[in-house]
């Protein structure tokens, strides 16, 4: 990798990370302080990817009740996944429901504490800690580069890297069809995607959060889009040079770094692949 980019390369394998990706460091963040709360009865999440599973394992962990609202149509593995965690799945449809109204209701009528996937103060800490650890061990960097959906891994990413490396360059990195960050950042205002059309299932969010948005103004320096084909590249090379099982999202702040998007000529960068929960037989379609 080093020898291909001409930089010094640090990754930070979070597809190694309980529950296949970085977002048990924020589900268990966010649960760990609501617990503080003595009356704390459960925890309940919307999620079809990996935030049902990081939330289910951290309630688990913690001995609460979990509910997790998913679409009938899920990926039947997921569903069954995020049972063996010992989460309660309550499907609802998604041409029908609103899977917010269903979360708050659960919420209300089970005494359940709602834990959002990205838009809230302890889960941005919590995913920030994956770039404390990395920095920690690696020291400092020039570049950082992160995958970015609604924002929360970046977010917490990116004060983690100005705290610890100051004048870091951090980069948020998305999918092109789900360009909605990178349009906010550039404008300076909150811009939306309806239902993008992208492999990277994980950064497939409608538009960055009212907390995250401006936290992504104030600690990154930049946000790219890298395509569908840049990703799948990145992705075959890793799983076949590298022996790193990445999913797609995961892949999009090395697709940026691989695909040359940025000059990193002899610079010390580092890219956090986020997860590796890849679905391999959805993706085989695209072997040829
Ligand atoms: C959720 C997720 C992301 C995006 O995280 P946000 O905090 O929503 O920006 C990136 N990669 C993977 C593997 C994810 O599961």
């Amino acid at each position: 990798m080093n020898q291909q980019t001409g930089a010094e390369v640090f990754f930070k394998c979070e597809n190694l990370q309980r529950g296949g990706a970085f977002k048990f460091r924020g589900a268990y963040n966010a649960i760990k302080a609501l617990s503080a709360q003595k009356s704390l009865k459960g925890v309940v999440a919307f999620s079809s990817g990996n935030h049902a599973q990081a939330v289910a394992l951290a309630g688990r962990e913690m001995k609460l009740k979990v509910v997790i609202v998913m679409p009938q149509d899920a990926p039947a593995v997921k569903i069954t996944a995020t049972r063996g965690y010992g989460a309660e799945v309550v499907l609802y449809d998604r041409a029908h429901q609103d899977r917010e109204q269903i979360t708050r209701d659960l919420a209300q009528s089970r005494g359940l504490e709602i834990v959002p996937p990205f838009d809230d103060a302890m889960i941005v800490a919590g995913q920030g800690t994956a770039t404390k650890e990395l920095i920690e061990e690696v020291g400092a960097l020039d570049y950082l580069l992160v995958p970015c959906g609604g924002g929360g891994l970046l977010s917490g990413s990116a004060i983690a890297a100005q705290a610890l490396s100051p004048g870091v360059r951090c980069i948020g990195v998305e999918p092109e069809a789900g360009d909605d960050v990178t349009r906010s950042f550039r404008c300076g205002s909150i811009q939306s995607v309806h239902n993008p059309d992208t492999i990277a299932d994980g950064a497939r969010t409608s538009a960055p959060g009212i907390i995250t948005f401006p936290l992504i103004q104030h600690y990154v320096q930049d946000m790219l889009t890298v395509s569908d084909p840049q990703l799948l590249r990145t992705m075959f090379y890793l799983w076949e040079r590298m022996k790193i099982m990445i999913e797609p999202t995961g892949a999009l702040g090395a697709a940026a770094l691989m695909e040359g998007l940025i000059d990193v000529h002899q610079k010390r960068v580092g890219v956090i692949l986020s997860g590796g929960n890849a679905d391999i037989k959805d993706l085989s379609r695209f072997l040829v």
